[in-house]
């Protein structure tokens, strides 16, 4: 499927965009939006003002031009005060510059209709109205009315007829303008009394967060830490239930008969099954409590591999199973790594791929992948995994068959401190399995070479 993405703007619409953009230190997004607001209204007066120019040019209208200049500079000022952040002050002086207006114009050009010209009072009403507090549009209004009148008063060839719908047209904009803006002021005051509440709940709950983090954190801690001082502990006596075990099996304690034999047998391999739950518990807390440093130093894949082999080779026999070792000749003779992680993680795959396999075979190779990375693959023609099951297997206490009466032992830890070894190695594992087939585990590692020794 394709995905539709969203356009992105043109150079031309970012440039567009920037021009009205305030700087980055206005963070208040109500100032924000009217320096935007502000900004535009500069822009396209200047760009009116430029078309003024031009035109003034053309048909040499020397005096005009010269204010339309002066105006144009005292725009551009304001627009660079309002994307600045200075915003009131830039809508309090654009207010002012078109109050002003219409004065110069009068007193450029006594000739223009006074009801054309007296109209521009409108355009500081309406201003006020937009940038600035409801009792801004009352002020600008009374003025701009005020100037109309003195305007009719003090020209004697002008009566009120001419200027009376400019009159009337500022007054009714004046008091809708302040109805709105007195509406839209509370809804503004009421929206930063809310942001603010919200504000404050959201740091009360921001601080709690932190307070029942730091709880959890000395929880896991305490968890990770409690695990395993009692796996240690448990560990002591255990080793000496196994050893003397041992020792009375071997006929140290006198001569046992069949069934005292039988006994002990049994308390000899569940003695076992115990110490190595206990070892793989110790194992992931001291992992999951990040207390695994890795102990990078060179060693020899293939010696590593030949050792392991030989380990299991035993097992296989015993189970009938065929056993394949591949070594790929372009492996680097020498690596550096933790071999210890290394061989915990092959031997956890190995011994995994044997228990679950009846018939067939188990293999293990080692490749180059390319020049940067090795991989370790286990495989086996074993019960296989479920699809399911793919992610679950990877995490401590999982098991595909996790009933009582399931048929292969074990505490479903093993892989779990797999992949945590794998990963502290900067590697993957990933695995592939059809269920009734077999199963395949990858794991991918960095290369990193060993520099050959001295001579
Ligand atoms: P354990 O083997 O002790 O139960 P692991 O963490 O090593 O724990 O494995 C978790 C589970 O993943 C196993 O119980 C088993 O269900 C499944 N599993 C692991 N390796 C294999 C394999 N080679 N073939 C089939 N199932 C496997």
């Amino acid at each position: 499927m394709i995905q539709e993405l969203p356009l992105a703007p043109s150079e031309t619409g970012r440039f567009a965009l920037w021009l009205l953009e305030p700087l980055a230190r206005v963070t208040d997004p109500g100032q924000r939006r009217q320096a935007r607001l502000l900004a535009s209204f500069h822009l396209a007066t200047v760009a009116l003002l430029l078309f003024n120019i031009a035109r003034g040019m053309l048909v040499r209208i020397g005096g005009t031009t010269y204010s339309l200049l002066g105006e144009l500079v005292v725009i551009l000022i304001l627009y660079v005060m309002a994307r600045a952040g200075y915003v009131r002050a830039s809508s309090i002086l654009t207010v002012a510059t078109f109050m002003v207006v219409p004065y110069t114009t009068l007193l450029e050009n006594p000739g223009y209709l006074p009801g054309n010209t007296l109209a521009w009072f409108t355009l500081p009403v309406v201003l006020a109205g937009a940038l600035l507090p409801w009792y801004a549009p009352l002020i600008v209004g009374a003025l701009a009315a005020g100037s109309v009148a003195a305007f009719v008063n003090l020209t004697p060839a002008v009566n009120f007829g001419d200027v009376g719908s400019t009159f009337f047209l500022i007054i009714n904009l004046t008091v809708l303008l302040i109805i709105f803006t007195s509406h839209r002021d509370r809804l503004e005051a009421a929206r930063r009394v809310e942001l603010h509440r919200t504000n404050e709940r959201l740091k009360h709950q921001t601080d709690l967060l932190q307070v029942a983090l730091a709880q959890a954190d000395k929880a896991n801690r305490l968890k990770s830490e409690f695990l395993a001082t009692m796996s240690h502990e448990l560990r002591t006596p255990l080793n000496a239930i196994i050893g003397y075990t041992e020792l009375m099996l071997e006929g140290m304690s006198g001569r046992i008969d069949e069934e005292a034999q039988h006994m002990l047998d049994r308390i000899l391999t569940n003695g076992d099954r115990l110490l190595k739950l206990i070892n793989n518990v110790l194992d992931l807390t001291t992992i999951e409590s990040r207390r695994v440093d890795l102990v990078e130093k060179p060693f020899s894949p293939r010696a590593m591999i030949n050792d392991l082999s030989e380990k299991f080779k035993p097992l296989a026999q015993e189970k009938n199973l065929d056993y394949e070792v591949q070594i790929d000749p372009h492996l680097p003779s020498m690596l550096i790594g933790d071999q210890e992680h290394l061989v915990r993680v092959i031997s956890n795959l190995l011994s995994n791929a044997l228990k679950f396999t009846e018939k067939g075979r188990v293999r293990l190779s080692v490749k180059c992948l390319d020049a940067k990375q090795w991989t370790i693959t286990v495989s086996d023609t074993g019960i296989g995994i479920p699809a399911e099951a793919f992610d679950l297997i990877f995490e401590p206490f999982r098991q595909v068959d996790s009933s009582f009466q399931r048929a292969y032992q074990g505490s479903g830890l093993g892989l779990a401190i797999v992949d945590e070894l794998v990963r502290a190695m900067r590697g993957t594992i990933k695995v592939e399995s059809i269920l009734g087939r077999g199963s395949t585990f990858v794991v991918v590692l960095p290369i990193i070479k060993a520099p050959p020794p001295a001579e």
